[in-house]
């Protein structure tokens, strides 16, 4: 078992492949419900008035729309940049043309990936599959 120590609280814990220790992470999804909740009820505010509100700070909230977790469009003052081209996506990492051109150069590296152009058309296949 791999030990390391949670970047938020110094607290050591198993490595589980989770960048941050459980209670951490607990502490996270409460953040994140918090904030989801906050643009439920205040479509379209700033992420500094989120912040304020909140008390969740800022480079949480960004990295939960890196993670896609939220959506850009229920907020103002925030710009995504994708990380292949610079171009200012709505969540997310990489923009939609971005993802299409990564997913071209994998069908050339592995004419297999073909079947699976997404994780999602796999999982949608999948479940029809066992349907059968
Ligand atoms: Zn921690
Ligand atoms: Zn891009």
């Amino acid at each position: 078992m791999e030990i390391r120590s949670c970047p938020e609280c110094g607290r050591v814990f198993v490595d589980t492949g989770v960048e941050v220790c459980p209670k951490c992470l607990q502490e996270e999804d409460r953040q994140f419900d918090t904030v989801r909740r906050f643009l439920q009820e205040n479509p379209g505010v700033s992420i500094d008035h989120v912040c304020e509100e909140t008390s969740v700070k800022k480079e949480r909230i960004l990295k939960f729309l890196r993670q896609g977790r939220l959506m850009q469009s229920r907020l103002t003052g925030v710009e995504l940049r994708c990380d292949v081209c610079g171009a200012i996506i709505l969540s997310g990492r990489v923009c939609d043309a971005c993802v299409k051109k990564l997913q071209d150069v994998a069908n050339e590296l592995s004419p297999d990936s073909r079947a699976s152009r997404t994780g999602k058309i796999h999982i949608f296949d999948h479940i029809r599959d066992t349907r059968k």
